[in-house]
């Protein structure tokens, strides 16, 4: 990542023990002669100053070039693996013979060995290039605050990335062994075309946009190499080879590449793949530029008024089993007003298919995937409010914002900790005089501490377990039949209430029909309360 990379530090470091140990100079012509461009020449000396990497080709080069040029002044021999790299200018200053033009102008035309031209001005990072990045963006059309680019590179760039690196530990040992953490590259390929794209790429897009390494927007780059997969047939039966035991994946992928080289050593990679990749003959082109926006969540809460509503779709077999859902119902608005592809819904817990959700409701996130519209106002989301609500009588919405994924993480957080009140219409036997047994029930001490085995109708769902839940509050008033009454109870997180009504054959202790010595029944159960501060309050 650019910026924030960990191995910064002690990748500058290795320029200046480079230096220090008098061996710049060599490198920087032995990396010439592998037929790296300048800009991977600075990559491998380890130069980690993003500036360096957008100067001026000249400066570049004379920053490279400059005592070399001296020094060799009248032997164009030794710097005869940069023939192919020097423009017009630098060749009229190394007095080239004339005889040499032929061989130079067919080996100019090859891009760089390492990262096949994705570097130079000229090709991969191009104005036409960066041009064409441009207009897709445009294209795709995405509202956003922020930009990030992500490279996808063939694997031939990484195989050759690793034949550069093993040429470089078996002649330069004393540099690069010491820096075996960054193998195969000391300055990462991606974040170098970064340094010198992102800012033009800025002002193409829109000048006042920003672009950063967790940005909203992905522009996601994937390019192609021609000869990739004939340069990586070797590779891919090594890494299919080795790695038969652990997948029977077929495809070549840059984590496979990386487990077969994790513990090769130079001599037993030279001894299968031989000495140096062959000179490249074609470009990095683009293949494919696709824009998506990062997930947005919208948080809110929501009420549920019918007893034939699920929270989630249910559907066995293509058979719907009830007649919408709270996410169908939310969904439906929410994803045409984001032009979204689909949304994941998620929620603090869930109540029955027919228990109503009333009161402030519950908590829940609606994540929406792929969203092109992207940036609201505090008015827009009341619009979206009111559009949930005015489309359904079954539920209604309340606090609908945006939420960041931080804040969105403590829906799940608080699942442990958040109380429930709920209101049971309950019912015993006929005969049996109400009023009087109540006050049973309202004179428990509070908390009554629950043994809850898993109930019966969620054993297929949950292990079998017996676990401790409490009743922190209750409260028994007469209904209008004798033989009813109105429970209210508050509980702790994950207490089921039907059980401790019914007992569930005994699996629930104590119980409301083990209290009052009688069976007792749950008519119908309303949710009355959700205690969770999040999303904060915004309806009130
Ligand atoms: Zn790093
Ligand atoms: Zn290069």
């Amino acid at each position: 990542m650019v910026g924030n990379c960990e191995c910064a530090i002690i990748r500058a470091k290795m320029e200046s023990l480079i230096t220090e140990k008098g061996m710049r100079t060599e490198i920087i012509e032995d990396l010439a002669k592998f037929g790296c461009c300048n800009l991977c020449i600075l990559r491998y000396l380890g130069n980690t100053e993003p500036y360096n990497y957008r100067k001026d080709e000249k400066l570049i080069e004379k920053l490279l070039f400059g005592e070399l040029k001296k020094k060799n002044d009248n032997s164009c021999s030794k710097t005869g693996g940069r023939k192919m790299e020097t423009d017009e200018g630098v060749e009229k200053e190394n007095n080239l013979e004339d005889q040499d033009q032929p061989s130079r102008k067919v080996l100019k035309k090859s891009p760089c060995s390492v990262c096949l031209g994705l570097l130079d001005l000229k090709y991969g990072a191009s104005d036409a290039v960066l041009d064409k990045i441009a207009a897709a963006v445009k294209e795709a059309n995405i509202q956003a605050k922020s930009y990030t680019i992500n490279l996808s590179l063939p694997i031939a760039v990484q195989f050759r990335a690793y034949f550069l690196w093993y040429h470089l530990v078996e002649k330069f040992s004393k540099i690069y062994n010491l820096y075996s953490m960054m193998k195969p590259e000391s300055v990462c390929l991606k974040n170098a075309w970064k340094w010198i794209c992102t800012h033009r790429l800025k002002d193409k897009v829109d000048p006042d946009s920003d672009w950063v390494t967790d940005g909203c927007l992905m522009v996601n780059i994937s390019l192609k190499y021609e000869d990739d997969e004939s340069e990586c047939q070797t590779l891919g039966n090594q890494v299919r080879n080795s790695s038969d035991r652990r997948s029977k994946s077929n495809g070549l992928s840059r984590g496979g590449v990386e487990l077969l080289f994790k513990d090769m050593t130079t001599f037993e990679f030279k001894r299968k793949f031989g000495d140096a990749p062959p000179i490249p003959s074609n470009f990095l082109v683009i293949d494919e530029i696709c824009c998506t926006h990062i997930p947005v969540l919208v948080a809110g809460r929501y009420c549920k008024y019918s007893r034939n509503v699920s929270q989630t779709p249910w559907i066995v077999d293509g058979k719907r089993f009830h007649d919408a859902s709270v996410e169908e119902l939310i969904a439906h608005v929410v994803t045409p007003m984001m032009n979204a592809d689909q949304v994941k819904f998620s929620a603090s817990g869930r109540e029955d298919v027919d228990v109503r959700m009333l009161g402030r409701g519950r908590p829940f996130v609606m994540e929406v995937i792929s969203p092109k519209r992207t940036l609201f106002t505090t008015e827009n989301m009341k619009e979206l409010r009111n559009k949930i609500n005015s489309s359904t009588k079954l539920i209604s919405v309340r606090d609908i914002q945006i939420a960041e994924r931080k804040a969105a993480a403590k829906l799940k957080d608080g699942e442990e900790f958040k109380t429930k009140t709920y209101c049971a219409l309950c019912r015993v036997p006929e005969g049996i005089v109400v009023a009087e047994m109540l006050e049973k029930l309202n004179a428990m001490k509070l908390p009554i501490v629950l043994q809850q085995q898993t109930p019966i109708r969620v054993l297929h769902r949950r292990s079998l377990a017996t676990r401790e839940r409490s009743i922190l509050s209750i409260k028994a008033t007469p209904a209008k039949s004798p033989n009813l009454f109105k429970l209210r109870v508050q509980t702790q997180a994950g207490t089921y209430v039907k059980e401790f009504v019914h007992g569930d054959f005994g699996r629930t202790r104590p119980s409301v029909a083990e209290i009052l010595e009688c069976d007792a029944d749950i008519v119908s159960l309303d949710v009355e309360s959700v205690d969770f501060h999040w999303p904060p309050s915004i309806d009130d």
